[in-house]
C-alpha cells in the first residue's frame, strides 16, 4: 500500500479552520504545517497533507506608536522586516534565508541567532498568538487578543513546538526601535585558553555586548600568519554592539582596552555598513556548508570552551553563541556515512550528556538514523511533552514529537 501526499494552501484563516475540522472528522490525515520549508522536518509514514501557510501573510494591525504588530503567521521574515523598517522598528532576531522563512516557522522552531545574547529569543517577542488545534478549534492567548487564562501559558508553549501541538495562524509581536548604528569587533586568538580567559573577563566588562560569538575552524576566515607560523585555525571572538554612534564607539574602545592584556593576534572593528558582511556571516553560518551533517548543541556556557576544544580537534567548524551556551557545527566534509557521523559526534555526545545538555541534528541525509543526543535529565521533560501532546492532539494528527 502506498502513502498519499497532498497539499492544502489556505487563503484565509477561516479556510484553514474549515479544512482542519473536516480532516479531524473525516479523513484523519496527518497534517504537516509548512512555512518557508527552510528547516527539514522529520515525519513518520502514513497519509500526509502539507498545510502551506504562505498565503496567510496579511498585516492585521500595526499600531506603530504602541510598538506592536499583529500579522498572519505565513508572512515572510524579509517582508515583515521591510514593513517594520518603514516605521523605524525591528524584530531583533537573526534568521537565515529571510526571503523564504516565515514568522510561523521561526516561532515553531524558536530559532535564534547571534543577537540572542543581548536581545533574547522569539519567546520574548510573542505577546499574542492564535492557532488551530488538531480538531479544528481556533484558540488565542496573550497580548491584544484574549485574557491570559489560568493553566498552560499557550503563548510560551507554542514557541518551539515545531508544529506538534497546533497550527499557528496569527501572531502579535512586541517590537524594538531601530538603533543608530551597530558594530562588530573581531578578536583573533591562537588558543582557546585565551578565548576562555577573555570570556571570563567580559563577565565584568564595562560594555554591554549584544553578540558574543566564537567562530572556530572557519576555513575561509582562518588567516594563518605565515611569518610567525602560528595556528592555521585561530579562534575568532566576535563581540557586537548596537546603539547611538558615540555609545558604540565608546564600547569598542573600552572592549579593545579590556582585551588587550590577553594578547589577541589581531583586533579589528567594523562600524555600520563596514560590518554588514560579518553580520551576514553570523546570520547564515548554519546554511553555508557542503557538510553532510549540521548540528546544534546546547550546554552550560561555562563548558563551551571545553566543547570547542573537542570540535577543533575533530576539524568541525563551529559558530558558538558563547554567552548562551549554543553551538552550531558542521561535521567535516570527509564525514560521508552515518557510521562516520556517529563516530564524529560521540566525543561531543559524552561531554553534552555529562553536563546536562543536548545535541540535535539540523540537517542530515534523509534515511539516516537519528544522531540526536540528550542528557538523562531530558527524559522527564520529554515524557511531560508527550503527555501534553496527547491532551492537545489525541488522534496524533499533527507533527510527531521526535
Ligand atoms: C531542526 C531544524 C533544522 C533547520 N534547518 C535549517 C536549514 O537547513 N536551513 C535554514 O536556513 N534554516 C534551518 N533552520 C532554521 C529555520 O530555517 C528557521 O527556524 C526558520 O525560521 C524556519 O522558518 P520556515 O518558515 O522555513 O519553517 P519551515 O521550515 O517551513 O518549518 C519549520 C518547522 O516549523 C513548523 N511550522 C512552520 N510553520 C508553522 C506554523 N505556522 N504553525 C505551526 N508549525 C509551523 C513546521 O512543521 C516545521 O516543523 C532549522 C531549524 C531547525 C529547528
Amino acid at each position: 500500500m502506498t502513502n498519499s501526499h497532498s497539499v492544502f494552501q489556505p487563503d484565509t484563516q477561516d479556510d484553514l479552520v474549515k479544512f482542519v475540522t473536516e480532516n479531524a472528522t473525516n479523513s484523519r490525515c496527518r497534517l504537516l504545517p509548512v512555512g518557508g520549508a527552510t528547516a527539514c522536518t522529520k515525519m513518520i509514514g502514513g497519509d500526509l497533507t502539507e498545510v502551506r501557510l504562505e498565503h496567510l501573510n496579511r498585516v492585521i494591525d500595526f499600531p506603530a506608536r504602541d510598538m506592536t504588530i499583529t500579522v498572519e503567521a505565513g508572512i515572510r521574515i524579509a517582508d515583515l522586516n521591510r514593513i517594520l523598517a518603514s516605521e523605524n522598528q525591528r524584530l531583533p532576531i537573526d534568521i537565515p534565508q529571510p526571503e523564504q522563512a516565515t514568522l510561523g516557522g521561526v516561532i515553531a522552531t524558536n530559532w535564534s541567532g547571534a543577537r540572542r545574547f543581548g536581545c533574547g529569543t522569539m519567546r520574548d517577542y510573542v505577546i499574542g498568538i492564535s492557532a488551530i488545534d488538531a480538531s479544528g478549534q481556533r484558540f488565542s492567548a496573550g497580548g491584544r487578543v484574549v485574557k491570559n487564562v489560568a493553566g498552560y501559558d499557550l503563548c510560551k508553549l507554542l514557541v518551539g513546538s515545531r508544529g506538534t501541538l497546533a497550527i499557528i495562524s496569527q501572531v502579535t509581536l512586541k517590537l524594538r526601535p531601530m538603533l543608530e548604528t551597530s558594530a562588530l569587533v573581531a578578536l583573533t586568538f591562537d588558543s582557546l585558553s585565551q578565548v576562555d580567559a577573555v570570556l571570563n573577563r567580559l563577565l565584568t566588562s564595562a560594555t554591554r555586548p549584544m553578540v558574543l560569538d566564537v567562530l572556530s575552524r572557519m576555513g575561509t576566515l582562518a588567516r594563518p600568519n605565515e611569518k610567525t607560523g602560528k595556528s592555521a585555525h585561530p579562534q575568532i571572538l566576535i563581540v557586537g554592539f548596537e546603539g547611538a554612534l558615540w555609545e558604540t564607539n565608546w564600547q569598542i574602545e573600552t572592549l579593545l582596552a579590556e582585551c588587550q592584556p590577553f594578547e589577541p593576534r589581531a583586533a579589528e572593528s567594523f562600524l555600520g555598513a563596514a560590518a554588514d558582511s560579518w553580520w551576514e556571516t553570523l546570520r547564515d553560518f548554519s546554511i553555508h556548508s557542503n557538510s553532510y551533517v549540521t548540528f546544534q548543541a546546547s550546554l552550560p556556557p561555562s563548558r563551551m570552551c571545553d566543547f570547542l576544544r573537542l570540535t577543533t580537534d575533530a576539524g568541525i567548524a563551529v559558530q558558538a553563541h558563547a554567552g548562551n551556551g549554543i553551538a552550531i557545527g558542521h561535521l567535516p566534509e570527509r564525514v560521508v556515512t552515518a557510521d562516520q557521523s556517529v563516530a564524529a559526534i560521540e566525543p561531543l555526545a559524552d561531554l553534552v550528556r555529562s553536563c546536562g545538555g543536548h545535541l540535535s541534528v539540523l540537517r542530515a541525509p534523509s534515511g539516516w538514523p537519528s544522531l540526536d543526543v540528550a542528557a538523562d535529565s531530558w527524559a522527564g521533560s520529554l515524557a511531560w511533552t508527550q503527555r501534553l501532546k496527547r491532551q492537545l492532539d489525541p488522534h496524533d494528527l499533527l507533527n510527531p514529537i521526535c
